[in-house]
């Protein structure tokens, strides 16, 4: 038998039970058969056959670190809310990830990028749950599963199939804005350190008043944007598919933390209803120059998680989170997501999620629910119900009866947004292609649609691939057809 050595400590089974061996089961004789009084075997086999909760069904390879936020401005002008406050520092955690691949898949897939925030705040915890662009494929949370399904694997082959995403995509206009950042250089980050991260959708900011603001979220990286072309992309998907988390994890252990300044654009309430475009539409940016960037303050990651099953993977934000001092929009996309991510937390990691380490509030929680698989924390009122008259907690509607709402009125109806005098699909996708990318930046973008579209698209996928990007615009949609038909 091995001897442990004098400097580790003796194996315990889960119970803390002194074992008796790390490598022999118990058997009748050296040869004979197993014994099911083997406790520390079948422990070891069962837990094996446990150690994987379901991978997200979106966002499934990530990586993460926690850090702190820092506010470096005023803007208690436009919210009263605890971390936003002029000094104020906040721990917290972030997750970034790709979106359509699984666990184990390439980080240098081209994909838009997760960019999920947790703030451990006086009021709770704030979750900010972005992606790396400030736009997105779809406006409506009823077209968001089948998007998802287009660019996951087909189910009869198994494989990712360009034709299902292309076909969504052309079929789906008001994705025009965000293929053509997908397709452009920002498709592909260099690392989780050198992209932006954006609220991509509208909140709402309430300050001390009571007066309400519209605002959008810009976490812009202080180490400097910078992309991976396809084919470098490529070539390091066969030799470190891991090369983004091992960049954030390294970078970290080093002492070169990596930090993203926060600014914020502010719309004041009454705009939003003539403004030029829609803007609670997730497929459209606000221009800077109708609201410009206001810097709010920075945030730093400073710390790689203990155990990343127990930190990052089990890590559960929620735009649902929201503080008193901001709320929601009228984004149908955000309104959807408010109920799906806590919704697949209690599937993925079970109802009790909030109690797990990384989602863990640094505040006491006065909740009133209790029970359900893994509860461990004892509730903290005697009576589970509420009003109660034994000292259970009650809301503080004084402090607490925010005004995070909109006057609203009208039938039931299922239509589109209203429109906006300047509201269309491809119109902010063309000025990002004739007045953001540059000439060499352009002939990037053809040359990865062009291989893109020769991945697989068929007839007559394909010629309304042509046409859409013949809408966003006419140069590089003809340039496109030319390559693609051979010529
Ligand atoms: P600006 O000239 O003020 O902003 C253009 C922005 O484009 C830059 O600030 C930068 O965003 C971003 N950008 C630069 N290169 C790329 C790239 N290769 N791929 C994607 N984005 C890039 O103009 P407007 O605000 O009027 O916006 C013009 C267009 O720029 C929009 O239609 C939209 O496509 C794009 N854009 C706008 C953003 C906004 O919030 N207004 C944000 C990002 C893109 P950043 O500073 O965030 O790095």
């Amino acid at each position: 038998m091995t001897q442990a050595p004098q400097s580790v400590p003796f194996t315990t089974s889960n119970s803390g039970i002194p074992v008796e061996s790390d490598e022999h089961s118990l058997t009748i004789g050296p040869d004979g058969p197993i014994l099911l009084q083997d406790h520390y075997l079948i422990e070891k086999m069962a837990q094996f056959n446990r150690e994987r909760v379901p991978e997200r069904v979106v966002h499934a390879k990530g990586s993460g670190a926690y850090g702190t936020f820092e506010v470096t401005n005023d803007v208690s002008q436009f919210t009263k809310a605890d971390l936003l406050q002029p000094g104020k520092r906040t721990e917290m955690l972030a997750r970034f990830s790709t979106v359509a691949g699984e666990l184990g898949s390439p980080d240098t897939w081209r994909d838009p990028r997760g960019f999920a925030l947790k703030f451990y705040t006086q009021h709770g915890n704030y979750d900010l749950v972005g992606n790396n662009t400030p736009i997105f494929f779809v406006r409506d949370s009823q077209k968001f599963q089948d998007f998802i399904r287009s660019q996951k694997r087909h189910p009869v082959t198994g494989l990712r199939n360009n034709d299902m995403q292309w076909d969504f995509w052309t079929l789906s206009p008001e994705s025009a804005h965000m293929v053509t950042w997908l397709m452009g250089d920002r498709g592909i980050p260099k690392t989780y350190r050198n992209m932006n991260g954006y609220s991509s959708h509208t909140y709402m900011w309430i300050n001390g008043g009571g007066e309400k603001f519209w605002v959008k979220y810009h976490m812009k990286t202080d180490q400097g944007i910078d992309f991976l072309t396809q084919e470098a992309a490529d070539e390091l998907a066969g030799k470190d598919a891991d090369v983004h988390r091992r960049d954030l994890y390294e970078a970290i252990e080093r002492g070169d933390h990596p930090s993203w300044t926060m600014y914020v654009q502010v719309m004041p309430f009454d705009d939003a209803q003539d403004y030029r475009f829609n803007p609670f539409d997730l497929t459209k940016v606000w221009p800077h120059g109708d609201y410009p960037l206001i810097e709010v303050g920075r945030m730093t990651l400073n710390k790689n998680p203990e155990d990343y099953f127990i930190h990052i993977e089990q890590a559960a934000f929620e735009p649902s989170n929201m503080v008193p001092g901001i709320g929601p929009s009228p984004d149908k996309m955000l309104l959807g997501r408010l109920f799906s991510y806590p919704d697949t937390h209690r599937y993925r990691i079970g109802p009790n999620y909030a109690q797990l380490p990384p989602n863990r509030p640094r505040v006491d929680v006065h909740s009133y629910a209790k029970d359900g698989p893994m509860r461990y924390e004892p509730a903290r009122t005697a009576r589970p119900y509420a009003p109660n008259s034994y000292g259970g907690p009650a809301a503080d509607v004084q402090q607490f009866g925010d005004p995070a709402g909109w006057h609203t009125a009208g039938e039931m109806v299922r239509e589109a947004y209203r429109l906006h005098r300047e509201d269309d699909d491809f119109g902010q996708a063309h000025t990002m292609v004739r007045q953001v990318l540059d000439e060499a930046a352009r002939d990037r973008l053809v040359s990865n649609v062009t291989k893109h579209l020769l991945q697989g698209v068929s007839r007559p996928v394909l010629d309304r691939a042509l046409q859409y990007w013949r809408n966003i615009d006419k140069e590089i949609g003809d340039r496109i057809a030319h390559n693609v038909n051979g010529g």
